[in-house]
């Protein structure tokens, strides 16, 4: 008999979301990942959770319905998470016409099926304080609704209700190479230790990488590449302005650039869009990108956004199944899945392309095209909790503020981020703590060594990069020697 059921390569959303809805059902699933959970581009997304307005431009319906729907499913899954959040469209007399902007929102109002979030609004530049940071030739926008979400913590906690369910993770763990006989006999490196294990059914979903693992690691390259990778840059400045709701803004390339409000005290502003070879893992954002930023920004507000101004910049890698478009922004954001099903040898499922927006239906099709191999089970992923999760889609401020009643030495501001992060589970982090002291060390803003235990303990933290970029963004807020010292404790604790 096999090791495993089934076996998933890439421990991103769509990884660990596979991962999750398999080990649900009952299989045996292990999720192999070279690097840390969501260290690709599932910590590198705009992180909306959206139907995605302008791709009703390329008449991409079916996404942009089954994407509207998910909002306010995941939001149910994961209120810590995931918060609505409002977008102020501004009409830009040198873009799209208003008439056909308030036609595109009420086709994403009427396909969007809300129940939660409020629908699209008119403002008025002019008296609305969503008017106020902008430049005055701006008179008139539109708002409407949708998500915003801690796409690496997503992962995360993917990866915790799978390993729940009895999956077993294993992070820097990459697969080195897969060999098909009528099981998949998989060589597994972690970091110089060499493992075999087997699995019947393995899933290839390693993103950007699909199509080199299917060469290098499997030894089946494709019979012709199907994957066009295509770059994205964001970049963080100290917060613009005082509301708290987003901008759409129509760039002069009519693509278009988000301006988030990020962290509390910073602005999240992206993305750049453009074709990509090389490798995912090295991806970095260029200054001309950020140029292009500012720029699109400066041609909105009031006051300048400089490079200078920029405290953090990363970019991601979007893998787009290629159906043969010409623009990376024409090149269709819907998944394929590829099951490449044999006589007598153990099927492969490669995953293409995707959204964060999308992933629990793209693991609940991938469970689908599957089903023919496992016991009969059901889709169960719509109606349960992510680990955290358990509590009202607008409970968030009720959770706050009893966490502030049970452990009151917390500031808000400290208490605010814990149960954002954590949800329900901020009671495995601060246990019966009943002082600050009780947390222990202090690294650098509110991040204590209780905390840094449990990301290591539950979360498969292993650097201090992992807590400061991915299970948090704390390292916004530290300096150089805070991170060494981070770095230090928790090498001297992988020990
Ligand atoms: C700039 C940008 C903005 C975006 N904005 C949004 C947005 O706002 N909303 C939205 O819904 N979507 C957005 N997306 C899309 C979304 O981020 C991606 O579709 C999603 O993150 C892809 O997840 P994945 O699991 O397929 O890939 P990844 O997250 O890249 O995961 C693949 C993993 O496989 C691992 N791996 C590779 N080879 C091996 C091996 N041999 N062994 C073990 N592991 C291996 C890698 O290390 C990697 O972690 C955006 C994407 C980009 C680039």
């Amino acid at each position: 008999m096999a090791d495993f059921d089934l076996a998933v390569i890439g421990g991103g959303i769509n990884g660990a979301g596979i991962a999750r809805d398999a080990a649900g059902r009952g299989l045996r699933v292990l999720l192999v990942e070279q690097n840390d959970l969501a260290s690709g581009t599932s910590s590198a997304s705009s992180k909306l959770i959206h139907g995605g307005l302008r791709y009703l431009e390329h008449y991409e319906f079916r996404l942009v319905r089954t994407a509207l729907a998910e909002r306010e499913v995941l939001l149910r899954a994961a209120p810590h998470l995931i918060q609505p959040l409002r977008f102020v469209l501004p009409i830009n007399p040198a873009g799209r016409s208003a008439l056909l902007l308030r036609l595109g929102l009420l086709l994403y109002d009427w396909l969007g099926r809300r129940r939660i979030l409020p629908g699209t609004r008119e403002l008025d530049l002019s008296t609305d304080p969503a008017g106020h940071p902008l430049r005055d030739i701006f008179h008139q926008a539109y708002e409407y609704s949708d998500c915003f979400a801690d796409d690496a913590r997503l992962v995360v906690v993917n990866a915790m209700d799978a390993a729940e369910h009895g999956a077993s993770i294993r992070t820097r763990t990459r697969c080195a190479r897969a060999e098909r006989s009528d099981v998949w006999r998989l060589i597994l490196n972690a970091r110089g230790h060499r493992d075999a294990v087997t699995a019947r059914v393995l899933i290839n979903a390693a993103g950007a990488w699909v199509e080199s693992v299917a060469e290098t690691v499997l030894r089946q390259p494709p019979a012709r590449p199907h994957l066009r990778l295509d770059k994205g840059s964001h970049i963080v400045v100290r917060r613009l302005y005082e509301h708290d709701r987003a901008y759409i803004l129509q760039a002069a390339d009519r693509r278009v650039v988000f301006a988030i409000p990020f962290q509390r005290d910073f602005t999240l502003i992206g993305t750049t869009d453009a074709g990509f070879t090389g490798d995912p893992g090295a991806v970095a954002p260029t200054g001309d990108e950020i140029v292009y930023l500012c720029g699109v920004m400066n041609e909105y507000f009031r006051f300048a956004v400089s490079p200078a101004d920029v405290v953090w910049a990363f970019a991601g890698v979007r893998s787009l199944y290629d159906d043969g478009a010409g623009k990376p922004q024409d090149i269709g954001r819907e998944y394929t899945l590829a099951l490449d099903e044999r006589f007598g040898e153990a099927p492969l499922l490669t995953v293409y392309g995707g959204k964060i927006t999308t992933y629990r239906r793209l693991a609940e099709d991938a469970l689908d095209r599957l089903a023919h191999f496992f016991p009969r089970s059901e889709r169960w992923t719509a109606q349960h909790p992510l680990p955290g999760g358990d509590f009202a889609y607008d409970g968030l401020d009720a959770l706050v503020e009893q966490t502030l009643r049970r452990w009151p030495f917390l500031g808000d501001g400290h208490a605010l981020r814990l149960t954002r992060a954590y949800g329900t589970r901020v009671e495995a982090v601060l246990k019966d703590a009943s002082g600050i002291d009780d947390l222990g060390q202090r690294f650098g803003a509110d991040l204590t060594a209780a905390e840094v235990r449990y990301l290591m303990e539950r979360e498969w933290a292993r650097t201090a990069e992992d807590v400061l970029w991915r299970r948090s963004k704390l390292g916004l807020r530290f300096s150089a020697a805070q991170r060494d010292q981070l770095e230090d404790f928790m090498s001297a604790a992988n020990r």
